[in-house]
C-alpha cells in the first residue's frame, strides 16, 4: 500500500471504524445468544479480529511524520499535497532526536536527561 492513502491520511476514522467493528461484532454476538442461535460467537470472533486488525494498523500509522520529499518539509498534520510546494506528500517513520552522546531526546527538553548535556544554546540578551 502505497504510505500516502486514505487509510494513512486518516489514522483516528481508522482507529474508530476498528473500535465500531468490533464493538458491533460483539452486540450482534450477545444479540444472537439471547435469541439461542447456534454458532452465535462467530461475528465476535470475526468482527473483534478485523477491528483489532485496524486498530493495530491505526496504532502503526500514528508513529510516523508526514513529509514532502521534494522540499522536506514535515508536519504530523497529514495533508495530501505540501502546502509549501504543492508535492505529494509521504508517511515517513519518526526518528527520535538525540544528542551529542547518542541518547533519544524529545523536542522540549533543554538538557538531556541521561547525561546532563545542555541541548540548546542560552541566548544572551
Ligand atoms: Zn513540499
Ligand atoms: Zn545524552
Amino acid at each position: 500500500m502505497v504510505r500516502n492513502s486514505w487509510w494513512w491520511r486518516h489514522p483516528t476514522i481508522v482507529f474508530c471504524i476498528g473500535l465500531v467493528l468490533a464493538t458491533s461484532g460483539t452486540i450482534i454476538s450477545l444479540v444472537l445468544e439471547k435469541r439461542g442461535i447456534e454458532n452465535s460467537m462467530i461475528p465476535l470472533v470475526v468482527m473483534v479480529l478485523i477491528g483489532g486488525g485496524f486498530i493495530v494498523f491505526s496504532w502503526i500509522v500514528m508513529e510516523y511524520d508526514w513529509l514532502c520529499p521534494k522540499c522536506g518539509y514535515r508536519t504530523y498534520i497529514r495533508h495530501r499535497y505540501c502546502y509549501k510546494c504543492g508535492s505529494m506528500m509521504y508517511a515517513v517513520k519518526v526518528e527520535p532526536s538525540r544528542c551529542p552522546n547518542g541518547h533519544p531526546i524529545e523536542r522540549y527538553m533543554n538538557f538531556c536527561e541521561k547525561c546532563g548535556v545542555r541541548l540548546y544554546e542560552e541566548v544572551e540578551e
